[in-house]
Parts: structure tokens; C-alpha cells; sequence
């Protein structure tokens, strides 16, 4: 293989984008799987429209890349969305839809990928999760999305570790794209005072991070979560 294929979701934009944009410094084919298409075309990035969370989208785009393609280095699960509320005014329509793209989208792209994965006795699998993981109020269907990601990674690492094939998450913090954009300016201020280091976090801090687990020199690294995060997990900040 010349260049080795990554498959990435939701990299039209945001961390996606630049995760994918590294991942091209790094040589890779990198082909991103989204619903909606690139702002700004980015000709060495293959876009394929796809929704993540219909089963057929996913199914029709993994036929399409098997077909043009021999093999598979790696496959990143990064599209995810935000519908947050607290639980009492949250829909169960906002409840189903942060479920279905977030959790389910990635245990199907994670399932069409395993079975090409394991013909090749090959593969890296990231996902992205959130630190909100670990809870966060007004995000239960987004926290039990996330945290539902490190459960499904876990048992897929334990199911295709003897294929060779590795399965790891990383657990982004508080990173400035439109999705954190998009929150009312006093939340968002509130977000940063609660962080150890006052601070946001760049896509590219992902990005790096994501270049890190594709290297060869990392296969060793398997079913972890890696937060990325500013030193937010480790709790609040008190003094
Ligand atoms: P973003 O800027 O909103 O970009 C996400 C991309 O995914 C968008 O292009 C979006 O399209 C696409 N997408 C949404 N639903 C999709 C679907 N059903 N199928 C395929 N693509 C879909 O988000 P981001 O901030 O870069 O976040 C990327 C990932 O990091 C997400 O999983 C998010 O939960 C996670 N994360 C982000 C932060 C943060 O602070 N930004 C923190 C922790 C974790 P549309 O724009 O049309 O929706």
C-alpha cells in the first residue's frame, strides 16, 4: 500500500477537519464520511456524504470504498452532535437523536470496518468521546452517548484484539469549533472559568493526538481512553 487509507466521520468541519488535515501531513488517503459537505474543499480529503446513523448510508458508503479501495489502516469516529437540555424539558426526540449519531453511528461505522479489519488481520480504530463522559448537567443523552462510546470501545477491543486490530478513544475537553461556538457566550465563559488552565482547547490539540494512536510505533496502546482535555477530568477546580 502507497498511501494507507483513514476513514474519518464528520470532518467536513471542526475537529474532524483537522484531524483529517494532519492525518495528511502524516501521508495518509483520508476519506470523511459526513452529512453535511465541506465549507472549503479541501481536494486531498475524498468527501462521500453519509449519514452516520442510517444504517444504509454507512453500509452503501463502506461498498463504495471497498470497491475503490484494497485495504483499510484506520477508521476514526468523529461526528457527534449536541442537543442539550436538562432532563426534564429534553425531548425524547433530542434524547433519541444525540443516541443515534453519536452512539449508534459509531457502533456501525465501528461494525463495517471490524468486518474488512479482520480479513486484513489490521486495523486502528479511535474513537471520539467527550470528558462529559464523566457527566455534565444539561447533557444526559450526550454524556450517556459518550460514555457509551467508552463501553462500546472496550468490549470491541476485547473482542478484535486477536485480529490485530486495536480500538482506542479519546476524550476531547473543551475545544473551540462551531459546535462550542454555538453556546450561549455566558455558558461558554462559565465552561472556561471551570478549567484548571482557564483556557479552550485548539482542534489540532486533537488532532496530534489522533496522528499519535495512527503511528506504528503506538500499536501497543489498545482499549484506553485518552482525555485531552486541559486537565479537566481530574475534578473541579477549588481554590
Ligand atoms: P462540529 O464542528 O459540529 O463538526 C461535526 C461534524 O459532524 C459536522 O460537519 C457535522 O455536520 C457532522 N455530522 C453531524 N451529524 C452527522 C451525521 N449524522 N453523520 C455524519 N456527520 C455528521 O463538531 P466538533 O466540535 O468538531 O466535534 C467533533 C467531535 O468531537 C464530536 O463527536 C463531539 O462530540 C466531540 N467533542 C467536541 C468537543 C468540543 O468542545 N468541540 C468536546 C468534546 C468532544 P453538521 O454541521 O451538518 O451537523
Amino acid at each position: 500500500m502507497s498511501q494507507k487509507l483513514i476513514i474519518i466521520t464528520g470532518a467536513s468541519k471542526g475537529i474532524g477537519l483537522a484531524i483529517a488535515r494532519r492525518l495528511l501531513l502524516d501521508n495518509f488517503k483520508v476519506i470523511n464520511l459526513d452529512v453535511s459537505s465541506p465549507e472549503k474543499q479541501d481536494t486531498d480529503i475524498e468527501f462521500i456524504k453519509c449519514d452516520v446513523s442510517l444504517e444504509s448510508d454507512v453500509l452503501q458508503s463502506f461498498q463504495f470504498i471497498q470497491s475503490k479501495y484494497p485495504e483499510i489502516y484506520g477508521v476514526i469516529n468523529n461526528a457527534g452532535i449536541i442537543r442539550d437540555n436538562v432532563i426534564w424539558k429534553m425531548s425524547v426526540e433530542d434524547f433519541e437523536k444525540v443516541i443515534n449519531v453519536n452512539l449508534k453511528g459509531t457502533w456501525l461505522v465501528c461494525r463495517e470496518a471490524v468486518k474488512i479489519m479482520k480479513q486484513q488481520s489490521f486495523g486502528k480504530i479511535i474513537n471520539i468521546a467527550s470528558r462529559a463522559l464523566l457527566g455534565n448537567p444539561g447533557q444526559t443523552n450526550y454524556s450517556a452517548s459518550k460514555a457509551g462510546i467508552v463501553g462500546l470501545s472496550r468490549a470491541l477491543a476485547l473482542e478484535v484484539g486477536k485480529y490485530n486490530i486495536s480500538v482506542n478513544v479519546i476524550a476531547p475537553g473543551l475545544i473551540k469549533t462551531e459546535l462550542t461556538d454555538n453556546l450561549p457566550p455566558h455558558v461558554l465563559q462559565k465552561l472556561i472559568d471551570a478549567q484548571p488552565q482557564k483556557n479552550i482547547g485548539k482542534p489540532e490539540d486533537i488532532a496530534e493526538v489522533a496522528s499519535f494512536l495512527l503511528n506504528e510505533k503506538t500499536n501497543f496502546i489498545n482499549g484506553q481512553v485518552i482525555y485531552v482535555d486541559g486537565g479537566k477530568s481530574i475534578g473541579h477546580v477549588t481554590l
